[in-house]
């Protein structure tokens, strides 16, 4: 595996294979890898002639206050679990090379009004520093596969509208949240939970897959989903909810309605453990022939 820091060689690097009739996986991340990380690019190898992963720790989609200053990081570390996943490059860009007109930089993306809601209501201005910076990315990338975690719903949704819009040459790739043996989702932020928090964060998956449950049962009430959602995580002191919603999938607003069947929906959560913000979410299919949630029920 290459390591390049130079945005127009990796780019001229990329034209060259296209040119040789390959074709490129693309895995944008922010390191700190962990089995997530792993499945994205390990999807990517198996698809694709040519696999670029991408890391660089975005400044403009963290918001004031948070923990950019000491977010993960370890360069060495990322670099050899790239290499062990099948990576043929990395890129590890500087912030001239992401931002050329300076930054922060005058021109951003707009995520429109998905972007206010949920995680865009809690962190005001993330989801324009995701878009703009992943917009930079495909720039650079050119024509290519792109993986994505579902761990990240409303990021992933607004790129694939994003992408549609302003990259049609690069095609989206959703891809699983790989879990903890508990079922947490895996972040590169579950390292800031102490052993006492750890444990605690387990009411997160439990909560969604409360939800599911009861889809599979026969609920179709959203606002029944968002109360037992909401009770499951008030039963642990250490926990506070910040929001609990059901989403239409195909347009992430919230639904007022009964879920129909035919439908897809998702129940996203996110949960304060002591410092920590842990968000995830599971898809809700109401078939025509039953009523079902996706992913294993404990
Ligand atoms: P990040 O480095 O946190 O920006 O994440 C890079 C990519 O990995 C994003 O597409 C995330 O959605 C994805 N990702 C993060 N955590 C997980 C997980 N537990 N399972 C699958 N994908 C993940």
């Amino acid at each position: 595996m290459e390591l390049s820091r130079d945005a127009d060689a990796c780019r001229a690097q990329l034209d060259a294979w296209r040119a040789d009739g390959r074709s490129i996986g693309f895995v944008p991340t922010m390191g700190a890898f962990h089995d997530g990380h792993r499945s994205l690019m390990h999807r990517a190898r198996a698809e694709c002639d040519r696999v670029l992963v991408s890391l660089f720790v975005n400044p403009l989609q963290f918001v004031q206050g948070e923990d950019f200053d000491r977010y993960p990081r370890d360069e060495d570390r990322d670099a050899l679990i790239a290499q062990a996943e099948g990576g043929d490059l990395l890129l590890v860009p500087t912030v001239d090379d992401i931002y050329p007109d300076g930054y922060p930089p005058k021109e951003t993306i707009d995520p429109g009004p998905i972007g206010d809601v949920l995680e865009g209501a809690a962190r005001p201005g993330h989801f324009r520093g995701v878009l703009t910076v992943v917009d930079r990315l495909f720039t650079i990338a050119g024509a290519s596969r792109a993986y994505f975690g579902e761990k990240d719903a409303q990021q992933l949704f607004l790129i694939t509208r994003m992408a549609a819009e302003r990259h049609p040459e690069v095609a989206i790739v959703p891809c699983p949240t790989v879990r903890e043996p508990d079922g947490l989702a895996m972040s590169s932020r579950n390292a800031y939970l102490s052993p006492k928090e750890r444990a605690v964060a387990e009411i997160v998956p439990r909560a969604l897959v409360a939800a599911v449950t009861l889809v599979t049962s026969g609920e179709r009430d959203p606002e029944r989903l968002r109360a037992v959602v909401g009770d499951v995580v008030a039963a642990e002191p250490l926990a506070r909810l910040d929001y609990a919603e059901v989403v239409d999938d195909a347009i992430f607003q919230p639904v007022t309605e009964d879920l129909q069947k035919g439908g897809r929906y998702r129940v996203l959560i996110a949960v304060r453990v002591g410092t920590v913000r842990l968000l995830d979410n599971r898809s809700l299919h109401i078939s025509h022939a039953r009523l079902h949630g996706s992913g294993r029920c404990r």
